[in-house]
Formats: C-alpha cells, sequence, structure tokens
C-alpha cells in the first residue's frame, strides 16, 4: 500500500507508516479521537495524523463513516473487503459484525439471475452494546 501511495504523492514518513499500520492492524472504524490512542501513534502529532487522514480520504484509501451521525470514524480501505457493522444507539460505538457475512452468496444470485454487474453492500444493525445494555 505504501508504494500505491508514493505514486499518490505521499512521503513515506514515519507518521504515514504508523497511522497505515494501526489502522490496518484491528480493520476497525475509528474516531479521529480512537485513532489519536492507538499504540504508534500516542507520541504523533495530532494534527499530522488528521493532515493524513484528510489526505487518505481525498486518494480514496481511507472511508469516512458517518454511521451515528455523531462522531465521524474512519476507515481504510481494503479492496474486495467489505464491512457491515453494529452501531449501539445508546453510547453511539461502533464496532463489526462479529460473525463473517454470508451475503455475498446474495449477491451473487442476484447478478448470475439478474444480471447486476459489481454488487456490493453495507449493512448497519442497530441496538444497545453489551456494556451499554449491562449498566
Ligand atoms: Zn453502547
Ligand atoms: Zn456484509
Amino acid at each position: 500500500m505504501i508504494e500505491e501511495l508514493r505514486q499518490l504523492g505521499f512521503r513515506r514518513t514515519g507518521g504515514l507508516v504508523d497511522l497505515l499500520t494501526a489502522m490496518v492492524r484491528h480493520h476497525l472504524p475509528y474516531t479521529l479521537a480512537e485513532l489519536a490512542e492507538l499504540p504508534g501513534l500516542k507520541e504523533r502529532d495530532q494534527a499530522t495524523i488528521y493532515r493524513l487522514i484528510m489526505k487518505l480520504k481525498d486518494v480514496g484509501k481511507v472511508r469516512q463513516l458517518n454511521l451515528t451521525g455523531r462522531v465521524i470514524h474512519y476507515q481504510i480501505v481494503v479492496p474486495g473487503h467489505h464491512h457491515d457493522y453494529l452501531i449501539c444507539e445508546t453510547c453511539g460505538g461502533v464496532s463489526e459484525v462479529p460473525v463473517a457475512c454470508t451475503l455475498g452468496t446474495v449477491e451473487r444470485q442476484i447478478m448470475k439471475r439478474f444480471g447486476w454487474k459489481g454488487l456490493h453492500h453495507e449493512l448497519e444493525f442497530y441496538g444497545v452494546c453489551p456494556a451499554c445494555a449491562a449498566s
């Protein structure tokens, strides 16, 4: 990915490498505040992280999610890989659906039988997270 980014005009800085490493590691949607707390990014200048996120977003490598309508989450884009999300209506927390998604089968059926191409999806499940449910 670094190589591709270099071709897009990014400089291979420690900040960029650390940011990509952190975002790929758990591959979750992060808020800027959460990103700033990740190992490897804690010591970094927050403004630099923010600028890098914006630049990555501009070239389509990071997606901006506005799932809760409150906080913006950012997620690294991995080609051929999609996400379904669990959103807590109480605390606004966002996490990924922890079970394998089976909808690829449905997509393939629709493409095959009805002639659609390039079908993809992204689901949002709303509810109350375990932590909020317990309190
Ligand atoms: Zn919650
Ligand atoms: Zn899915």
